[in-house]
């Protein structure tokens, strides 16, 4: 197995002195989320980014995993840009609580307007704002807890998720995931959390179909919440696509079901969209695809087309009237300082006006159809397992010669070694352990999309045959 030792952007750019200070600088100050900084920059290279436009970051990378999945139009928005710089010169900051702003009421109107909705289920009806995607799912899952506290039902202390799922780094939002890497340090700290078998198409028996498998994950869910009968307060789960979990997807039948199961139980069922929502899986929202509407839908990553943090709670009008009372500790007291930043909310309802002025669901399907047509050849990669797709999103799954049951030794570090030989190629992939994955702002055309195409291929070829070597 070849080493991983050199920084492959110093060989790419030998005399680029300036990024090269640049860099130093950054690894005498910086902390970096989600790193191992032993690594920087040998192993994993610190890239260079001053600015960026469209799906490319300049340098020179293809932003091909939307900058954390919060990207939608592209970097440098015109529209998005103007509409932060006006807000800006109108009202950058105010408390929430106690006031009211334009960009805030607007906003909450235009989400209702286009949230999921359900026959014969009164609509979601009130927003509650956090300021990224883990303090909005706090948010829910508090909410759920205190609704039933305050009509005396103490006993729903539990929250069911699923497994493989992800829902954020704080302590309440960890407890609710299951992707050991993030979880497992923080075990001892986390309120303990029901989980029920993950609907994952990936992990279907020999000839079953999705959809069996999702009705055998929603038994096993419907059993979960008889054995825990007047114990559970809410059910949280990433509709479509466990994004974290390696883009793993399921068919909508789940979610249909689960709805069912959660109201059999008098169980709220909490969508945690932050990652599908906004047109990434096709649909403006991925719950529509099974015609379900949540009790609870946590936004946030391309709420603002991806400019600034921002969560959005939306709520039932029932969950909501559950908090009404003389008493303040009935109320939902929850609150952090941004909630509802006016910046924030301005470039949400740009974004917004975007989704309208250019008809993005409908120019998407062309974008992803395009997307799997370039991807078809790699399904016959000798080392791809699966290749799955749920609209903007498209994921190949690495396997020793493709066989689900032979993944690659982790010591391997394939994702990684990909990672580099496509940073070499010009595109930043980010690969899930050894899930590579694109999921490209929308207005990707289709050089770019032909590019990510071949380099995914090269980065695949390449790091495999540099662990075997
Ligand atoms: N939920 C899902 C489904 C996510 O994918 C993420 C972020 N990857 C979060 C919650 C947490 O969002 P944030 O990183 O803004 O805290």
């Amino acid at each position: 197995m070849r080493e991983i030792t050199h920084d492959p952007l110093m060989l790419a750019e030998p005399g680029n002195a300036a990024a090269h200070a640049w860099r130093e600088r950054d690894l005498n100050v910086l902390w970096h989320p989600c790193t191992q900084m032993r690594e920087h920059p040998h192993t994993l290279p610190l890239l260079p980014i001053a600015s960026g436009q469209g799906p490319w970051l300049i340098g020179r990378w293809l932003d091909a995993i939307s900058s954390w999945w919060t990207n939608l139009f592209g970097h440098a928005e015109p529209r998005i840009a103007a509409a932060i710089a006006e807000q800006a010169r109108t009202l950058e900051h105010v408390i929430l609580a106690g006031v009211s702003h334009p960009p805030a009421v607007e906003l909450a109107e235009r989400l209702l307007a286009i949230a999921p909705r359900q026959a014969g289920r009164a609509p979601l009806a009130k927003v509650f704002y956090a300021d990224n995607g883990s303090a909005g799912v706090e948010v829910a899952l508090k909410m759920a807890f205190h609704w039933f506290r305050n009509r005396g039902e103490d006993g729903r202390t539990k929250f069911v998720a699923l497994e493989n799922g992800y829902h954020g780094e704080t302590l309440g939002a960890l407890a609710v995931g299951d992707v050991p890497l993030y979880r497992r340090v923080y075990a001892p700290l986390l309120i303990e959390s029901l989980f029920a078998p993950s609907p994952d198409a990936y992990a279907c028996e020999p000839g079953q179909s999705p959809a069996e498998r999702a009705r055998q994950a929603a038994q096993a869910l419907r059993e979960l919440l008889e054995r825990h009968a007047g114990q559970v307060c809410a059910m949280i789960l990433e509709p479509r696509v466990q994004c974290a979990g390696g883009m793993r997807m399921h068919d909508p039948e789940y979610l249909r079901l689960a709805r069912e199961i959660c109201d059999e139980h008098g169980v709220f069922l909490i969508a945690d969209e932050i990652a599908v929502g906004f047109g990434r899986t096709g649909t403006m929202f991925a719950s529509e695809q099974a015609g379900v509407m949540p009790d609870l839908l946590c936004l946030s990553k391309g709420l603002t087309g991806g400019a600034l943090p921002l969560a959005a709670v939306l709520a039932t009008q029932s969950i909501y009237d559950g908090f009404l009372d003389d008493s303040r500790e009935r109320a939902f007291l929850h609150s952090h300082s941004y909630t509802g930043n006016p910046l924030a909310c301005a470039a949400a309802l740009a974004s917004l006006s975007i989704f309208e002025q250019d008809d993005v669901i409908q120019r998407n399907l062309a974008t992803s159809a395009r997307m799997a047509e370039l991807a078809a050849p790699l399904g016959e990669h000798a080392h791809v397992a699966d290749v799955r797709q749920a609209g903007m999103i498209l994921a190949f799954e690495l396997t020793r010669g493709g066989d689900k049951r032979t993944p690659f030794d982790p010591a391997a570090r394939i994702g990684l070694r990909a990672y580099r030989a496509a940073l070499e190629r010009g595109v930043l992939l980010r690969p899930l352990g050894d899930i590579l994955y694109w999921m490209p702002p929308y207005c990707i055309d289709e050089d770019a999309l032909q590019l990510l195409a071949r380099t995914t291929r090269e980065a695949i070829d390449s790091a495999i045959a540099e662990a075997d070597a």
